[in-house]
């Protein structure tokens, strides 16, 4: 009877085992046509100032699938990344991104909005990256200093010396940079003061309990003072509640970006926000 079980047992997991391999194989396959497809889509979360003007915006990718809808990047970036997949569909976020930015600059309420697209390890760390770079941004012939590259500290600490160089290369095209989840890697004040950073983009985690969580208040505190020491912009992601925007200001952060202010949307929807005699 136990071995009976047993045996069950095994057999089962076999079959998860295998039901889950063959969903990444599908997944993979499925990625592949998704850029020739034209599956992809930006979405456009906005940024803003203390008295609420807006700034600029994140672009955020979604997968347009044909049975199951709209694919939250979680679920494909991961195997993106390990495919390789992550270089044609980041190049394209790059582009669908600087065309995007190239319309805005000729129209007057978005003509200086700054936009932040996230860049993955493997692509910041392709030997022709800053060539690429400032290949799009020539092609779409944008003002550079209106896009703003996100990195994660992880990807940067990988190869300190090389980061280094491949960031201030893509500086001298003009080109932003932003930490983005701030104070969920390792790094320290060291090697922080030594990229040239433009804006350090406190994580989503700290801001979530500022209300209760006495600690979460002590590290945003400490973060934002530590981005005024070394003159950076600080901005603060996954604001929800007035509560931890008025937290937040009170403690020097600038910039916000959150659900309170606006979801991540199509750019037709993103632009209608900012027309100021909108109803509600
Ligand atoms: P991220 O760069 O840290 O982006 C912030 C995430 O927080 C987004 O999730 C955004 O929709 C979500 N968010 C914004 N405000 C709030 C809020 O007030 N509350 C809550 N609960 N969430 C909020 P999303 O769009 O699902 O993206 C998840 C992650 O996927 C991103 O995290 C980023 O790491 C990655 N990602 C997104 N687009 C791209 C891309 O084009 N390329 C690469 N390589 N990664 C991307
Ligand atoms: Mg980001
Ligand atoms: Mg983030
Ligand atoms: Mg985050």
């Amino acid at each position: 009877q136990a071995k009976q079980a047993g045996r069950n047992t095994v057999r089962f997991f076999d079959q998860q085992m295998q039901d889950a391999v063959t969903a990444r194989v599908a997944l993979e396959g499925e990625l592949h046509k998704a850029l020739d497809r034209q599956q992809f889509r930006l979405h456009y979360q906005i940024q803003v100032d203390a008295s609420g003007r807006p700034l600029g915006a994140e672009a955020l990718i979604r997968w347009m699938h044909p049975e199951r809808g709209l694919v939250p990047p979680d679920q494909f970036i991961g195997m993106a990344e390990e495919t390789d997949l992550i270089l044609p569909i980041g190049q394209w976020v790059m582009d669908t991104a600087c065309a995007q930015l190239k319309t805005w600059q000729q129209h007057a309420p978005t003509r200086d909005l700054v936009l932040a697209v996230n860049v993955s390890a493997t692509q910041f760390h392709q030997l022709d990256f800053v060539f690429q770079v400032r290949a799009t941004v020539q092609r779409h012939a944008i003002d550079p200093k209106l896009l703003k590259l996100e990195l994660t500290e992880s990807m940067l600490l990988e190869n300190i010396e090389d980061t280094i160089r491949t960031m201030n290369a893509l500086k001298e095209i003009g080109v932003q940079f932003s930490l983005d989840d701030f104070g969920t890697g390792y790094s320290s004040l060291q090697y922080l003061k030594r990229l040239p950073l433009d804006q350090i983009k406190i994580d989503q985690s700290f801001v979530r309990d500022i209300a209760s969580d006495s600690n979460d208040r002590e590290i945003v505190g400490t973060i934002i003072a530590m981005a005024q020491n070394l003159y950076l912009d600080v901005i603060a992601e996954g604001v929800e509640t007035e509560e931890q925007r008025q937290f937040l200001q009170d403690n020097g952060c600038t910039h916000f970006q959150g659900y309170l202010f606006g979801k991540p949307v199509p750019v037709e929807q993103f632009e209608a926000m900012l027309q100021p005699d909108r109803a509600s």
